[in-house]
């Protein structure tokens, strides 16, 4: 269902007129009440009433992460925070986090957002929502919450609740809908079989995952595991949360609600815009948000915009599933690698569990690979040595032919690489001291 057809089908025309009047507004705000983006602007001799059109906006300059740790913890606010009704921040592994405010109308049009996201895949007021995200600083589990109740579906907000209690609230409440992390949805999967309950007797029909990159493959896995139809969605923190990209009923890219945010691709390296197509970092200007609006920036993200139109009637434009993050890409030996890649090549492999585990260490100044593969289980009996020798070669040879990668195999038992509590295994670990 199209939950706002006004705007998500609008002509390009205006839908591109919208988004430059709205710049335009945000603009005039930013250069008023944001210190950061004042001095900026005036930096780099930027005068904001000359943007007149979307081109414009590639002569602004991009902002990023550090920028904004900078301005911790409020400078980055556009208004007084006794119009901040809201606060959430990033989960700031190093340094400070960044924090994020909005205002009564931000947090209205987040849940709006939010309702087409859910609308989109087909949840209403039928449905009885799991949500497996975070409640706290993050802005998945509040984000999820708000945009579901907004439709009247009922909201069992289960984060926290340790895996056998999600699945006990999952099959006493009738849960239909689960919000949660890809690998969340697959460590239920797994907990289910242990328990021998067959995801049949549970009314889940669908899944919206996202907050992580996660691959074709892994989708099928989920939706034959959990018997559900698996959709993508994309969001962060710093540009809103959840709902800034959804999938539709098509399942080929997310749509980018693009009268609230202008979606750009760019080459990481030289900074310049990408055509549609092209495969860079996604930068996001915000063009509706009051109380933390933000200029072109750079999410770190990997993805390109998706050309054509959508068969769906959406005009919004695509982008395509995240295939990693600028930070995540390895450097072996002056080759990228993305963690994601190994994940996919992995995934075409039948047998392959869609868990494994990237060890990088250094012997004689070369760099080592290691690939820990968990094998599924009853794909070799205890016998099959022999056989088990040569999928290890399979692996190998895939790895090597599709990616140039040569790294040694290990098969190791399901469920043998460590897991987080939310279900997350860390993909690599790198012993390299100089760690390059
Ligand atoms: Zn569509």
């Amino acid at each position: 269902m199209i939950y706002s057809r006004e705007y998500e089908t609008m002509a390009r025309e205006d839908l591109e007129q919208l988004q430059v009047e709205r710049l335009q507004i945000t603009l005039n705000q930013v250069y008023r009440n944001v210190k950061f983006f004042k001095t900026l602007f005036d930096d780099k001799h930027i005068d904001i009433s000359e943007v007149k059109s979307l081109e414009d906006l590639s002569r602004l300059p991009l902002t990023t992460k550090e920028d904004l740790k900078h301005s911790y913890p409020y400078e980055a606010f556009a208004v007084p925070l006794r119009d901040i009704v809201r606060i959430h921040s990033t989960s700031g592994t190093t340094g400070n986090p960044i924090v994020v405010g909005y205002t009564k109308n931000d947090l209205n049009i987040w849940s709006s957002l939010v309702g087409r996201v859910l609308s989109s895949v087909g949840i209403d007021n039928n449905h009885l929502v799991q949500i497996a995200f975070d409640y706290s600083q993050s802005t998945g589990g509040l984000g999820f919450h708000y945009g579901a109740e907004k439709l009247g579906a009922s909201v069992i907000p289960a984060s926290g609740e340790q895996i056998l209690k999600q699945i006990k609230i999952m099959k006493d409440y009738r849960s239909s809908a689960l919000i949660s992390t890809p690998g969340y949805a697959l460590h239920i999967a797994s907990e289910l079989e242990a328990l021998g309950i067959d995801p049949h007797e549970l009314n889940l029909s669908i899944g919206l995952f996202g907050a992580e990159p996660w691959s074709e493959k892994m989708r099928s896995e989920i939706e034959s595991k959990l018997k559900i139809k698996a959709f993508d969605n994309y969001g962060l923190s710093e540009i809103i949360g959840p709902g800034v990209a959804y999938e539709c009923e098509c399942r080929c890219g997310m749509h980018v609600n693009e009268d609230h945010f202008i979606v750009e691709v760019i080459n990481p390296d030289t900074l310049e815009v990408l055509p549609e197509g092209e495969e860079g970092e996604l930068v996001f200007t915000t063009v509706t948000k009051q109380a933390f609006p933000l200029i072109r920036y750079r999410t770190g993200d990997i993805s390109k915009i998706i050309p054509g139109s959508c068969d769906c009637s959406r005009t919004f434009r695509r982008i395509e599933r995240v295939s990693g993050r600028i930070d995540d890409m390895l450097i072996i030996d002056g080759n990228n690698i993305f963690p994601s890649r190994i994940e996919e090549l992995l995934f075409e492999i039948e047998g392959v569990e869609p868990h494994f585990q990237i060890i990088l260490s250094r012997e004689k100044g070369t760099t080592m690979i290691e690939l820990k593969v968990e094998i599924s289980p009853d794909f070799f009996s205890i016998d099959e040595i022999r056989r088990a020798e040569d999928f290890r070669k399979k692996i190998t040879n895939h790895m090597s032919t599709r990616l140039g990668l040569r790294a040694k195999i290990t098969l190791v038992e399901p469920k043998s690489i460590g897991r987080s509590s939310g279900g997350k295994v860390c993909r690599v670990v790198d012993l390299r001291e100089d760690n390059i």
